[in-house]
């Protein structure tokens, strides 16, 4: 993508004073429902109301969303309460209708992301339009695969473009629905640093305690607005019970929320900030230094493994490590989930060299 400072116009021209915020219900579920949450969003700082009108779902026999009625709901909130809207568009029929809805902003589900087919005939159902579209990553961490759906609307002439960050999906468990793998993040806004890119912590968390340090730490990232699903009973909510927030707490995190400004121009910040990256900058050398120490020792076991002919992966003695590991790491204000990731991480690499050793 070539000029892409073009991308984020259509929210420079919104001159907003405060992140772009998108919020309202999972899933449009009733009139009632969808205009009462809208009345509640009114006055507030949401930019603009969400709903899902077709929704994925894993499987078959939930709740699939209630279709093209939906979209005359989301008229009537834009008609009574003046709010822009936006929905989930996953092929060329919804993005038509949406559009004959006048639906403001459409966004591409995590589910749609991952397949170039889909994401190519949204973008020809598009051409043409100047509606604004986010593309949500998909499920797996796979920044070129984000991008390229990104690239396929841009080349088919759709400028109003952003991306939204709603996590990655994994096997392991944790603490998150969602893993937010932050670097990849923090990578794409190196490689565009001009596409809006908006944080969804309702999927990410899955849980609507962890919604505020979430979001507090996409806006300590520089993220341009957030994402946030918002129900008035969510507990019965027809989808994402777990992650909906009511309006009046939306509007709490809102105010709690501290936006951090970009840069700051005052020279003694400059200074300790700059001192403080430069001890970062030692410790992360120091840190490159020690594992290669530490791969240096797994080859000399490797070595030995070979010699007496013994299995690379040792279980009891990797299960005894990590136990200690998680321990001595609380002690230091370090996550079991942080703790446990590194060190699978080290033992791959650890495993990798002793594979090669041997086999070599
Ligand atoms: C949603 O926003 O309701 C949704 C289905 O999100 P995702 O595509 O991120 O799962
Ligand atoms: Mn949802």
């Amino acid at each position: 993508m070539k000029n892409t400072t073009a991308l984020r116009t259509w929210l420079d021209e919104m001159n907003l004073s405060h992140p772009l915020v998108i919020a309202g219900p999972c899933s449009a579920e009733t009139e009632e429902q969808v205009l009462k949450i809208a009345h509640e969003l009114k006055d507030s700082d949401v930019n603009y109301y969400r709903a899902g009108i077709w929704k994925p779902r894993t499987r078959p026999g939930m709740f699939e969303g209630v279709g093209e009625i939906g979209l005359r709901w989301l008229k009537k909130v834009k008609e009574e309460t003046g709010m822009k809207t936006c929905t989930e568009v996953a092929n060329a029929a919804h993005v038509k209708l949406a559009v004959d809805n006048d639906v403001d902003l459409l966004w591409i589900g995590a589910r749609s992301t991952v397949s170039p087919f889909i994401m190519q005939e949204i973008a020809d159902a598009l051409q043409g339009t100047d509606k604004i579209v986010l593309v949500k990553n998909p499920v797996n961490p796979d920044l070129a695969l984000w991008l390229g759906g990104i690239e396929r609307l841009y080349t088919a002439g759709i400028k109003n473009l952003g991306a939204i960050h709603r996590g990655f999906s994994t096997y392991e468990k944790s603490k998150y629905r969602n893993i937010p793998e932050w670097q990849l993040a923090i990578e794409f806004q190196h490689k565009f640093p001009d596409l809006p890119l908006i944080c969804d912590p309702s999927h990410i968390t899955g849980n609507r305690n962890m919604i505020f340090d979430v979001s507090q730490t996409a806006l300590d990232l520089n993220f341009d607005g957030l994402m946030i699903e918002t129900h008035i009973d969510p507990d019965n909510a027809w989808s994402d019970a777990a992650q909906q927030v009511t309006p009046t707490r939306l509007k709490q995190i809102m105010e709690d929320l501290k936006i951090r400004k970009e840069t700051e121009t005052d020279t003694k910040f400059k200074d300790s900030l700059e001192n403080l990256r430069a001890q970062i900058n030692v410790i992360d050398d120091q840190l490159i230094d020690m594992l290669g120490k530490r791969m240096k020792v797994a080859d000399q076991i490797g070595q030995l493994k070979k010699e007496k002919n013994v299995a690379v992966l040792q279980s009891k003695r990797w299960n005894e490590i990590l136990g200690n590991m998680v321990l001595e790491g609380e002690q230091r204000g370090l996550s079991e989930e942080f703790i446990l990731r590194m060190f699978k991480a080290i033992h791959q690499e650890s495993i990798n060299h002793q594979e090669k050793i041997i086999n070599g």
